[in-house]
């Protein structure tokens, strides 16, 4: 059976036979960028950069998606996207090993989950030994993630919102959080909290993320009070301020997170005893941290 049910979305689309899922993404993978990236966390990225592979379709559609141009539409339609299988993704990630990166990051891999099963280990057969990092919206089925297990030694999900209200206004999926929450908790069962090698480089573990909005520090509040009651309070959480508008935004998202907001959600993470948080300086919120997807295959 070809249909597709990998995600919480479950739209069933027969994309063996060429239908279109949800996500945009049909029978064929596409990879937009395949490159060193500098700017994930200084664990995922150190000096040499991790190797980020960037798959085009999403199943979330945020209204603030820095990654629109990719994550939208159909591949096809994307100038920057080439197909994938799962031999010439096998040459990816061991070109990217080649030249140096600190691993290998897959963004926005659940739709094409697939296609990972069958190249991880052939990949790992050919020599792949740096960590495979899952990055994820965290929009994801438990069921997808346990086929993962032992293939994945990092998961970088995000933790997006709590609130149904919230999830639907800016994302357009109000049963986020009812999937996302017991997704983050299996992660942590399969790779536990944050473990690094002696050059201070991410080797196993989770680290979540959360993206402080504009009028939500509320929110980010409900989130971490979720990780507290959930998870260790060594888990590492990656409080990011980056959050940039796009033109044409609506209120309170037409603008950047003020010094106040951010601060007053620091303060609440430090409040609850969490003593592994990354934390950006406003500054991140700059255009030059999002990656051109110019069809860049390194
Ligand atoms: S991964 Fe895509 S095609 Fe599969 S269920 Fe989710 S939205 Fe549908």
């Amino acid at each position: 059976m070809s249909y597709c049910f990998e995600c919480p979305v479950m739209c069933g689309a027969d994309r063996e036979n060429g239908e279109v899922g949800v996500c945009c993404a049909g029978g064929c993978s596409f990879v937009a960028r395949a490159a060193r990236h500098y700017y994930e966390e200084p664990p995922i990225s150190g000096t040499r950069g991790s190797g980020a592979i960037f798959f085009t379709g999403c199943n979330m559609r945020c209204v603030f998606c820095q990654n629109h141009e990719i994550s939208r539409g159909l591949p096809e339609d994307t100038a920057s996207a080439r197909p994938v299988d799962a031999e010439s993704l096998c040459d990816t990630m061991l070109r990217l090993q080649e030249l140096g990166a600190h691993n290998i990051n897959l963004v926005t891999p659940t739709p094409h989950v697939r296609l990972i099963e069958r190249a991880l280990p052939l990949a790992k057969a050919r020599g792949l030994v740096i960590p495979i990092v899952c990055n994820t919206n965290g929009y994801e089925r438990v069921e997808t993630l346990k086929r993962l297990e032992g293939l994945i030694d990092i998961y970088l999900p995000d933790l997006k919102y709590v609130s149904p209200r919230l999830a639907e206004r800016y994302s357009g999926r109000s049963d986020y959080f009812e999937f996302a929450g017991p997704a983050i908790k299996e992660m942590h069962r399969q790779v536990g909290c944050l473990e690094l090698d002696g050059e201070g480089m991410a080797k196993r573990g989770l680290i979540v993320r959360h993206l402080v909005l504009p009028c939500a520090v509320d929110e980010t509040r409900r989130v971490l009070d979720f990780i507290k009651a959930e998870l260790p309070l060594e888990t590492c959480i990656s409080l990011m301020s980056q959050y940039t508008p796009i033109p044409g935004m609506k209120r309170p998202l037409d603008r950047r997170l003020t010094k106040a907001e951010y601060r007053r959600a620091k303060e609440y993470a430090v409040s609850l005893g969490f003593t592994n948080v990354f934390v950006q300086e406003l500054s991140s919120a700059e255009k030059e941290f999002t990656p051109e997807f110019d069809g860049y295959f390194e």
